[in-house]
């Protein structure tokens, strides 16, 4: 009888749920590339989340993806829980604007908190004497995959300035994480990336036998007025010593945010939310990208769309929503 006790107790710590009477729910988490920033937001979450499974019953993965809309569409096609997306993709996608034009309001979309700011990041080879946007006519640029932020951001701003990406230079549909290796062996003149700083992709395109420059995004006044979510920012140069500026680069920015559907349990996010505000000290120190972050600010900005009402829950009771 005891040595049986014994054996149910081994079998119960190897299924690694402890808690009663509960299964184990597994949850994912959509990111980016792996030299990315989103794909850190997601081992961090992972991290903090399965310390805590005893207690939760809730497993979480982090799964490297296409970016913020291959993400959005996991999560509205029930193949994802929770995924990482800018906050103007949010937005279009609840919108049906943008990537959704044609399919309408994804009005089952719903905002848990924000994370790091990012930039639409440009970078080109000295070579190709890329200095500003307009210099991209006949050039070879990655504008980025399908499901990535960064195309609709660089289609957006060429069109702005009355560029043609589909005639007025070859646009690439490279992942951000080929992008750099393909640059440094001359291939493409210069790439587009919507990412958080210091990103592993852009010190890997900064760091090779090319020399490499940003490039900066300017004039967009009119784009910043009409879209309340993107603000100016500047690119820290010292993150990049081996870029070939000599001051921050000006351009455009916006939220990093966490999405989930409306059909995930209200029981679910408010664990996930938990878990992460309660280790945001911790968090903190997982990337250089994550420092600033501030549990007030998550709450508050960035957020574009109906927030889900576990993320909800756990703000209320935390006293960050009043
Ligand atoms: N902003 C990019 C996107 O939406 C991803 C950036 C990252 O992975 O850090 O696809």
């Amino acid at each position: 009888m005891k040595r049986f006790a014994v054996f149910i107790a081994v079998v119960g710590v190897l299924v690694g749920c402890s808690r009663e009477g509960g299964k184990t729910r597994f949850a994912s988490v959509g990111t980016g590339a792996v030299t990315g920033v989103y794909y850190q937001v997601g081992q961090a979450i992972m991290n903090v989340m399965n310390e805590r499974t005893g207690t939760t019953g809730l497993k979480v993965t982090a799964e490297a993806t296409g970016g913020s809309v291959a993400n959005i569409n996991a999560i509205l096609a029930g193949d994802m829980d929770f995924g990482v997306c800018q906050s103007d993709t949010q937005y279009q996608a609840y919108h049906g604007q943008g990537e959704w034009q044609d399919k309408g309001p994804q009005e089952a979309l719903r905002s848990i908190c924000s994370f790091h700011s990012e930039a639409i990041t440009f970078v080109a080879t000295e070579a190709s004497g890329i200095r500003s946007l307009a210099d991209v006519k006949g050039k070879t640029i990655n504008i980025g995959n399908p499901g990535s932020g960064q195309r609709q951001n660089a289609t957006d701003i060429f069109r702005l300035i009355g560029i043609d990406p589909d005639k007025d230079f070859v646009a690439e549909g490279l992942k951000a994480s080929e992008a750099p290796k393909v640059m440094q062996d001359g291939q493409l003149d210069g790439f587009f990336y919507t990412v958080g700083h210091p990103a592993a992709a852009i010190i890997e395109a900064t760091a090779g036998r090319r020399p490499v420059r940003f490039v900066p995004i300017t004039g967009m006044e009119e784009f910043l007025a009409g879209h309340p979510y993107y603000v100016p920012v500047t690119i820290p140069i010292a993150l990049y010593p081996k870029a070939g500026n000599q001051e921050d680069v000006p351009t455009i920015g916006m939220l990093a945010t966490l999405v989930t559907s409306a059909a995930v349990d209200e029981e679910t996010v408010y664990q996930l939310t938990k878990g992460i505000f309660e280790n945001l000290d911790r968090i903190r120190e997982l990337h250089e990208a994550f420092r600033n972050l501030d549990a007030q600010k998550m709450v508050d900005q960035g957020n574009t769309i109906p927030r889900h009402p576990g993320a909800e829950r756990y703000f209320r009771e935390a006293g960050l929503l009043k």
